[in-house]
């Protein structure tokens, strides 16, 4: 039997493992809670503490590596790191090639405005193609080169510039789902980066199973061993774990103090998250809810209704206006990926869970994810919750002549 969470719209099926409380509450709402319940103030002082140690003895080197995109948490991070904790930061960034010009245009515009360096890891393109056809004709994931890529580079620049500490954002797990309590201060793992970021998918197990993919394809995605991690005292730490956070109130705040660019998103009424990517919020998302019987538009509401910007009901509308919505850039993907694209539409359908998608008729689907199974008592409507807190100054539209950005310069502001 599938159990909903009585305030949010998640339900024990959520892939990050969810438990409910006698009342029926979801350990992600609960977790939540903690948020108006500690004291603030005194989890900031706790953090300053912890950087303390590893600020840079006489300004000898970074203070701190800060892992960069060009949209998602990245400014906010940014501002704690360089204005409240006045520490010295190396920005890194890995290139997941497709890149929008307004995720280039927000990076550009992040270097200039905090004024830090920043390297970047270009994994050559062959390798790339390889390693996501590969991950998503036999593991229905066409990401894992970005979530795996993202999460080691950090870790293998904190080793060659010795710089331990390296400072994340959000902890989705925390975040979503309520793992942990903040009070638990998790920090990046090997293990966690296994659960949460690669589905259980190793680099080990991809060459194994396919003989096109050689080792060296894929040693820019391996974890460094622990000899190595030692040796330098790494450590990944969450600033969510010490800022109250909420990812909308910030953003609205990046968008006034720096200039962070919004856009209007397929698929969801967020306008901030993914603004960098062509594909996130279109296949991706997709797969998500062929696999899982939920998409994006899902865990956006899920967030906003905690934090009381929405109602179940009205959420629920949302999740139903938006789930459905079609998925574009389908062609310039199955190009990209050279695969046709009736290889592609094959993929997708074979990545149907059963569960949620039951085919009576040869590739027709009835749509039976979790937000047809779920029962939200009727109230008022209320139309302004998107234009409120969404700013979408900017749009993304690609044009049929035009390809991702593979890599993007800098812009004159
Ligand atoms: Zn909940």
């Amino acid at each position: 039997m599938i159990k909903f969470c009585k305030r949010c719209l998640y339900s024990s099926e959520h892939p990050l493992g969810i438990t409910f409380n006698e009342e029926g509450i979801c350990s992600g709402c609960t977790i939540h809670d903690e948020k108006d319940q500690l004291n603030w103030i005194d989890r900031f002082k706790r953090l300053k503490k912890i950087i303390n140690t590893y600020r840079s003895k006489k300004r000898s080197n970074y203070d701190c590596i800060v892992p960069v995109t060009g949209a998602g948490d990245s400014y906010y991070v940014m501002h704690i790191v360089k204005n409240k904790l006045k520490l010295n930061p190396l920005m890194v960034s890995y290139n997941k090639y497709f890149n929008t010009p307004i995720g280039i245009n927000n990076l550009a515009n992040l270097r200039m405005k905090f004024d830090a360096d920043i390297i970047f890891k270009n994994v050559n393109l062959n390798s790339v193609k390889k390693i996501t056809r590969h991950t998503l004709l036999e593991h229905k994931n066409m990401y894992w080169h970005i979530l795996a890529g993202s999460t080691v580079f950090p870790v293998e620049v904190a080793i060659n510039y010795k710089i331990p500490l390296i400072i994340w954002g959000a902890h989705q797990g925390v975040e979503q789902v309520g793992m942990y309590s903040h009070l638990h201060e998790p920090e990046m793992t090997r293990r966690y980066r296994h659960d949460h970021h690669l589905f259980n998918t190793e680099p080990e197990n991809l060459y194994k199973l396919d003989n096109n993919l050689r080792e060296e394809d894929l040693i820019n995605y391996k974890y460094p061993d622990d000899k190595n991690l030692n040796s330098i005292g790494v450590r990944g730490i969450y600033l969510s774990n010490f800022i109250r956070w909420d990812p909308t109130a910030q953003h609205l705040e990046m968008i006034k103090k720096y200039n962070f660019k919004s856009a209007k998103l397929q698929r969801t009424f967020d306008t901030y998250d993914h603004v960098d990517c062509y594909n996130y919020m279109n296949i991706h998302d997709h797969l998500k809810l062929l696999k899982h019987g939920y998409s994006k538009v899902t865990d956006h509401v899920c967030r906003e209704i905690r934090h009381k910007r929405i109602s179940r009901y009205n959420g629920s509308l949302l999740v139903k206006k938006y789930q459905k919505q079609k998925i574009k850039y389908l062609d310039l993907f199955s190009k990209w990926l050279s695969i046709s694209k009736h290889s592609l539409d094959f993929v997708l359908n074979r990545s149907r869970n059963k569960k949620y998608w039951k085919e009576y008729d040869i590739n027709k689907f009835k749509d039976n994810t979790l937000i047809k199974k779920i029962s939200v008592k009727k109230e008022k409507i209320f139309n302004n919750f998107e234009r409120k807190y969404f700013k979408r100054k900017y749009k993304i539209n690609l044009d049929k002549k035009e390809d991702y950005i593979i890599f993007g310069k800098g812009y004159k502001n």
